[in-house]
């Protein structure tokens, strides 16, 4: 999926805390949003959906950070746990998209996400064809609705950003490989 999808799912992991604890609701959202976007700076270093992207590892961060933040409950503490916990939704979202080629749609790509324990790539799954298509897009508007609804301030504000930014995106992506090459693998 296209970035915007997966920082608008941490939105959504974060919408439950809107009601059970409120106080924590934004700053849960934005330390999600930041971990769903963080697996895919490795578009601009190392290799796509291999560098940052851990579809195992970021669950056995996600488990003593559950710990840590469940005996000392802090900011910093809330706020990591979810940060790896959207990363780790995000790595393994992926591999039900379609592969890291330079045009997914063309479909010959095997590559989907990297599992670093067995050392080798899943094949992608492709419910969602390629980042950007339509239904990557339908899949933002749907998981932007509770950033929209149920949050205000900045985190209302970054989901309709997120949301141009993935209008856009999805308008050009065709286009991607022909305007930005150096986003290839
Ligand atoms: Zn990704």
């Amino acid at each position: 999926m296209m970035s915007p999808t997966h920082v608008a799912t941490g939105v959504v992991i974060a919408a439950p805390f809107t009601v059970l604890a409120p106080e924590l609701a934004a700053l849960v959202a934005l330390a999600a949003m930041a971990g769903g976007v963080f697996p895919d700076l490795d578009l601009f270093v190392g290799v796509h959906r291999k560098t940052l992207h851990f579809p195992v590892y970021y669950w056995a961060v996600v488990i003593p950070a559950a710990a840590l933040a469940a005996v000392v409950p802090s900011s910093a503490t809330i706020a990591a746990f979810f940060f790896f916990l959207s990363a780790a939704v995000h790595s393994v979202a992926d591999w039900f998209c379609g592969g890291n080629e330079l045009r997914p749609w063309e479909m010959t790509s095997e590559h989907a996400v990297f599992v670093h324990p067995l050392g080798r790539w899943l094949p992608p799954k492709r419910l969602v064809r390629w980042d950007g298509s339509p239904e990557d897009l339908l899949l933002t508007v749907l998981l932007s609705l509770p950033g929209l609804f149920l949050f205000e301030g900045p985190v209302r504000l970054l989901t309709v950003a997120v949301l141009v930014v993935a209008v856009v995106y999805a308008a050009v992506r065709k286009r991607v490989p022909d305007l930005a090459p150096w986003l290839a693998e």
